[in-house]
């Protein structure tokens, strides 16, 4: 299915790997033009130089900017002053004890999985009303919606995403821009990858069997019983950024294999 999206430019924060390199990826090969960002200038040229090679008719493009930090968003703004898409993916991870999280780590998690993606928001969505295009997705998680208590500082920061893009979508009313928020389960990145060897490493459980046990004994609600891939954020991601996903509009989308109990 071709998605329409041919030709529009999108930003995806974080997408130098995991869930982000993911949708920039699929979004290329709609023939997207992507802005990838991350913070390190060669690992950033890496991603952009793989996309051209891999998909010679779109235009990707380097953003080397800590998205944390105001001066840097600046230099964003200066150097990409309008995108059709943005997808604010960016964001860290700790598994905490609630009584050892200090003030400045909660103001670190607010900053980066939260803040950057409103000021980002704030910048673009004036120029897609003007256009009557656009498309805003967060990245949130499951964890916005069920805190298994593992990360309050984080879970935490994926609620916030939620209030913010359903605010955000009140804005967009009879327009053609949409706000939303995708939530997906624990996903199978390099992170989770060595989170999986830390776990298992020094246990007689096969490699092979891994990711079952972690689904097994960590993630019981799972539906699916499997890590979710990295691609399929992807693909419904870009799915969402269509334009024939309009009807899509300050929705909290799950993509968790069914982790999340719901009645329907
Ligand atoms: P990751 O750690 O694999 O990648 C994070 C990306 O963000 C990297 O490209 C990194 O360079 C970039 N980044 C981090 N801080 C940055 C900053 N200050 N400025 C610019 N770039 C920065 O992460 P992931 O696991 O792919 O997660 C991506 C998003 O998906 C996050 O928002 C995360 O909360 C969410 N998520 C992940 C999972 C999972 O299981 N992996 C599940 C649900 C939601």
């Amino acid at each position: 299915m071709d998605l329409g999206l041919k030709g529009k430019t999108a930003l995806v924060t974080g997408s130098t790997k995991g869930i982000g390199k993911a949708i920039a990826v699929e979004l290329a090969k709609e023939g997207t033009n992507v802005i990838v960002n991350g913070r390190k200038l060669e690992v950033v040229q890496q991603v952009v130089a793989e996309l051209k090679k891999k998909f010679p008719e779109t235009t990707p493009q380097a953003a080397a900017y800590d998205l944390s930090q105001d001066a840097q968003r600046q230099k964003l703004f200066k150097a990409f002053p309008q995108v059709d898409i943005l997808v604010n993916n960016m964001g860290i991870f700790k598994p905490m004890n609630y009584f050892d999280i200090s003030e400045e780590t909660w103001q670190k998690f607010i900053d980066v999985n939260f803040y950057s993606g409103n000021a980002l928001a704030k910048f673009y969505l004036p120029k897609m009303l003007k256009d009557d295009f656009g498309r805003i997705i967060f990245i949130a998680s499951e964890e916005a919606v069920m805190p298994s208590g593992e990360m309050p500082q984080y879970s935490l920061t994926k609620t916030m995403n939620l209030s913010l893009a359903k605010s955000l979508s009140k804005l967009t009313k009879g327009t053609h821009v949409t706000v939303n928020t995708i939530m997906p389960g624990s996903t199978l990145t390099e992170g989770v990858q060595q989170m999986l060897t830390d776990m298992y490493k020094n246990t007689e459980l096969p490699e092979t069997e891994w990711e079952s046990d972690f689904m097994k004994h960590h993630r019981p609600l799972s539906q699916i019983q499997r890590l979710i891939r990295p691609e399929e954020v992807g693909r419904f991601t870009a799915f969402v950024d269509s334009p024939y996903s309009s009807s899509f509009s300050g929705e909290a989308l799950r993509l968790d294999g069914g982790l999340v109990p719901t009645i329907f």
